[in-house]
């Protein structure tokens, strides 16, 4: 009997888990599902309830399956759901279409795949010489020939200041997945919100649907906002022209033309991007780890803005906000924040001015803490104190080959523990998505279960 164990049910965990029951094996398998959260499918991304989040993804390339795109459409239209396929659908729906299709498969037939689901937490993990043992916070023990690590984003970092007293204040959230963000923060409140991409998107939108009347403030180093999509355009690939270089420059140069070339004739900047989204991960794994740190520095948060794009709709409500004065968006430094008597005072600097912004709440929208070694993870403290496991060299995640097997301290890649998703980050570069993540749970299950 083969044992694989997934921890975590999120998204990624569910896809390969749903590709494994898919696929089936003339072998018997026993496939343990770890999640600690009893909320299957949805994890941070696909966990809200509020209806306003939406997907930054059409519906129309939201499916779960690589070679069927369209299948999450084809799912909202049988349940006469009044969504387009170019339609941004609230992420609450794209969680139910996972738990629905995994339900599914459960009742269509596990193939020969005996499937447990295990409300509980991994804590640790104990290798063995062809094994490892996964041990769940309850005290059981789960003996695995393969286990796939699919724990996807932790909490953010606190913000980079000297003194983090502040953050014991009751209207601090350090994340912006906290469900009690329009519970705790009342509506004459002032905010500020520390981060300017999707998730301070979010806040805003979930602040302003219940009627904050108080002001949100949002900062971030350059005050960029995510651009807005614009459907309906096309740019032919131009890979080639791009394929093995090795510096960040060259190819920066090589798409600033073809930005040029794609306005002169009518196309549009978003469509020469998205035209390199198939070949992103090569184009990462090709450069060298210099050129990698520089892209990290100088242009991640530009190539951020421009391929993590929100709706065109979310963007109206943005700019009517900030028309209104009711949200500002700055940009600066952080370089203190205090609290005393209900007001946080966040002092930050910009080109060589000062400011500072008085506020009765701060919302963290920084973005997941990708450097393993100061998560909060019993299970990722473990795996890194035996050296099972080791971060990648940018530190956005763990070591890995391209194909998900982690390597250890010794760089020795692992035949047992695997991973996929947000891990990969560092490796893939572009691995936090579902157009990602679904083929990655495709191979990853054929791998597993086949080998
Ligand atoms: C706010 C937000 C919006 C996004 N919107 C989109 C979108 O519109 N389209 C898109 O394609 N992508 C989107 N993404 C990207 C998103 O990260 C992925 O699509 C996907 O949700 C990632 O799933 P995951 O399972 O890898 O991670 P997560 O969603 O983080 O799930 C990980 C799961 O693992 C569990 N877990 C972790 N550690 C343990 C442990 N030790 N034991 C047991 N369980 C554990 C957690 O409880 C969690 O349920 C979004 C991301 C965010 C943060």
């Amino acid at each position: 009997m083969k044992k694989i164990t997934i921890v975590g049910g999120g998204a990624s965990g569910t896809l390969l888990a749903l590709n494994i029951l898919k696929l089936g094996s003339e072998v018997p398998v026993t496939l343990n599902l770890v999640e600690r959260s009893s909320r299957l499918g949805r994890g941070v991304a696909f966990g809200t309830e509020n209806e306003l989040h939406l997907l930054n993804v059409p519906a129309g390339r939201m499916g779960a399956f690589a070679d069927d795109v369209g299948h999450f459409h084809a799912w909202l239209q049988e349940r006469g759901l009044p969504y387009g396929p170019d339609y941004f659908v609230p992420r609450v729906l794209f969680g139910e279409y996972l738990r629905s299709i995994f339900a599914t498969q459960i009742t269509d037939g596990t193939n020969g795949v005996q499937l447990n689901l295990i409300d509980d937490e991994a804590i640790g993990l104990s290798p063995n010489s062809a094994s490892a043992d996964i041990i769940l916070r309850s005290g059981e023990v789960l003996p695995s020939d393969k286990v796939v690590l699919a724990f996807g984003n932790f909490d953010p970092p606190h913000p980079n200041v000297p003194d983090l007293g502040f953050t014991a204040a009751p209207k601090y959230f350090r994340s912006p997945w906290d469900r009690t963000i329009t519970e705790k923060i009342s509506p004459d409140d002032s905010v500020l919100i520390i981060g300017t991409g999707l998730s301070m998107v979010d806040v805003v939108i979930q602040l302003t649907a219940r009627g904050q009347r108080g002001r949100i403030y949002a900062i971030s180093t350059r005050g960029l906002l995510p651009a807005r999509h614009k459907l309906g355009y096309t740019y032919p690939s131009f890979y080639d022209e791009i394929s093995g270089r090795a510096r960040i420059t060259d190819i920066l140069k090589t798409v600033r033309r073809h930005i040029r070339n794609a306005h002169a004739t009518g196309s549009n900047w978003r469509a020469v991007i998205d035209s390199l989204r198939p070949h992103t991960q090569q184009i990462w794994m090709d450069l060298p780890t210099n050129e990698k740190r520089y892209f990290m520095q100088h242009l991640s948060r530009y190539w951020n803005v421009a391929r993590h794009r929100m709706p065109a709709e979310v963007g109206d409500v943005l700019d009517e906000l900030q028309k209104y004065g009711k949200l500002a968006v700055l940009k600066g430094r952080l370089k203190d924040i205090t609290y005393t008597d209900g007001v946080f005072d966040t002092e930050f600097s910009v080109i060589g001015e000062q400011g500072n912004i008085r506020t009765n709440a701060i919302v963290n929208c920084i973005g997941s803490e990708c450097d393993y070694s100061k998560l909060d993870s019993g299970l990722v403290r473990d795996m890194l104190d035996k050296g099972v496991v080791c971060r990648d060299e940018l530190r956005l995640g763990l070591n890995a080959t391209p194909d998900g097997r982690l390597i250890d301290c010794k760089s020795e890649p692992s035949d047992i523990i695997y991973t996929l998703g947000t891990a990969m980050k560092g490796i893939l570069w572009e691995s936090t998505a579902i157009p990602e993540i679904r083929g990655q749970a495709h191979a990853l299950a054929h791998r597993l279960v086949r080998e």
